[in-house]
């Protein structure tokens, strides 16, 4: 049997030394921190004596994400996964609009919701529809989509300040954590394609049922012993010779394998191993505000929303309308305030779009700045992305910033994490297939 030792517990580490547990091999998975997750956990909320897990910022996922709902199937976990078929669009004042699927068959099914959306008029909805089918078109046909901006190619089909502001900014800022401006075109379009117009199913949205770090909570590995997950185990220094990996060396000792998967963020790898000669330059960071509100009563029904207009992008109900956790993605106006001013404008905000946010009173309250939430998915960055395999033969790459195909997100920290295990699989000399390919 032979020995992989990945580092970082990550869903990118997480989904390798799954994959190539149960194809028999023996994997140990190095994670410095005391629970598996990495961005996608949970920890018990600070200075509170209620025992209470909350994720550091609500994730959710698009059925078109066949690779991390891949995962959690092998997990056994998938019956966790609520998958919402509606979604909710306030304007401030508090009228709503629901978005799903129709009668009709893709890409079709969003027809009769689409007409009746009242926040946009009818010369919105026109533009809207011409430009999906342009994207459909383009999709295939139209070269350097990776150089441009979405925003330069919205504004090149003529699309209306307010169909950008509250239809294409509203739903890509928050799936890609980046502005229009700043986001290259493809990524636009995958999300787009992938979870709006290829099936009528793909766009429905995932939400667990309990906190994240429950989801890959080490009970849940006890099925595959050929798995062992070692936590507040850092790795300290990849050591390297002759041109291989030789070993990793941890706080107390060196460990070795005969293949190794560094599924490490792109700003920890350089000091634990400097001779990779990776150009880390291209990436930088795009930041996640999360806020964690409590009411002494519930303040709305609705499971989620999306708020238009204003900063808070998403609501999402976690406990009887009571316990609300908030969202603002690509969040760098939020960054440099202190937590009360984001308290103060999360609640004014949100009395806009929940009116009994006034009556209520707040009983506790949490903020979330996570600044090295996700890499910018600029123009000219996907050929940059290092892919899995890499000059060392008994070493690959994962984490959702090398070439996944996908921006960053669970899916593609999944999808880097099935790559690299393909090439570990093949260079120990038995090739498995582990990638789904996407849906369209
Ligand atoms: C606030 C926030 C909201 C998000 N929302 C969504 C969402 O709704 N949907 C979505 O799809 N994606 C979302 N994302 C993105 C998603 O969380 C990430 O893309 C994904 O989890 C990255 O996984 P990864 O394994 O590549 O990296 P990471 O999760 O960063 O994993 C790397 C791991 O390596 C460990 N580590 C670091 N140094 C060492 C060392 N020396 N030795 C051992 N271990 C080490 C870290 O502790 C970490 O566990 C969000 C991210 C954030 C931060």
């Amino acid at each position: 049997m032979a020995r992989v030792l990945v580092l970082g517990g990550g869903l990118a580490g997480l989904s390798s030394a799954l994959a190539l547990g149960q194809s028999g091999h023996q994997v140990t998975l190095l994670e410095s921190r005391p629970f598996p997750g990495g961005r996608a956990s949970s920890y018990p909320l600070p200075a509170d004596d209620s025992g209470e897990l909350i994720d550091n910022c609500q994730h959710i996922l698009l059925k078109c994400c066949v690779n991390l709902i891949d995962f959690y199937h092998r997990l056994g976990v998938l019956d966790r996964i609520r998958f919402h078929t509606g979604f909710y669009f306030i304007e401030p004042g508090g009228r709503i609009s629901v978005f799903r699927r129709g009668v009709l068959p893709a890409p079709l099914h969003f027809s009769e919701s689409f007409a009746s959306l009242r926040f946009l008029n009818l010369r919105d909805k026109l533009g809207i529809a011409r430009a999906l089918l342009a994207l459909r078109r383009e999709r295939h046909t139209r070269p350097g989509l990776d150089e441009i901006t979405m925003l330069d190619w919205l504004r090149e089909k003529r699309q209306s300040p307010r169909a950008i502001q509250r239809f294409w900014r509203q739903i890509l800022v928050s799936a890609i954590n980046e502005e229009l401006d700043r986001m290259a075109a493809s990524h636009g379009f995958q999300v787009c394609w992938l979870g709006f117009l290829a099936a009528a199913d793909s766009y429905e949205m995932g939400i667990p049922d309990l906190p994240l770090s429950e989801l890959y909570a080490p009970a849940r590995w006890q099925p595959f012993p050929t798995i062992d997950l070692r936590f507040r185990h850092s790795a300290r220094r990849i050591v390297f010779e002759h041109g291989r990996v030789a070993g990793v060396q941890t706080d107390s000792d060196t460990l070795t394998a005969d293949h190794y998967i560094s599924a490490l963020p792109f700003h920890v790898l350089p000091a634990v191993a400097p001779e990779l000669t990776l150009d880390y330059s291209p990436f930088e960071h795009s930041p996640i505000t999360g806020i964690h509100l409590w009411f002494d009563r519930p303040v709305t029904i609705l499971p989620h929303a999306t708020f238009l207009d204003r900063t808070i992008q998403w609501m999402y109900n976690k406990r009887g309308g009571r316990y609300l956790t908030l969202v603002v993605s690509a969040s760098r106006s939020l960054v440099a305030m202190s937590r009360q001013q984001v308290l103060d404008l999360a609640l004014r905000e949100l009395a806009e779009f929940l009116p009994a946010v006034r009556q209520a009173t707040l009983e506790k309250a949490h903020v979330v700045k996570e600044v090295r939430a996700t890499f910018s998915a600029r123009p000219g960055l996907e050929e940059l992305r290092p892919i899995q395999q890499t000059a060392v033969p008994n070493f690959s790459l994962a984490g959702d910033w090398t070439r996944s195909g996908w921006p960053s997100t669970m899916e593609g920290a999944v999808r880097s994490g099935y790559l690299a295990a393909e090439h570990a699989a093949a260079a120990l000399g038995a090739p498995a297939r582990f990638l789904l390919p996407d849906i369209a």
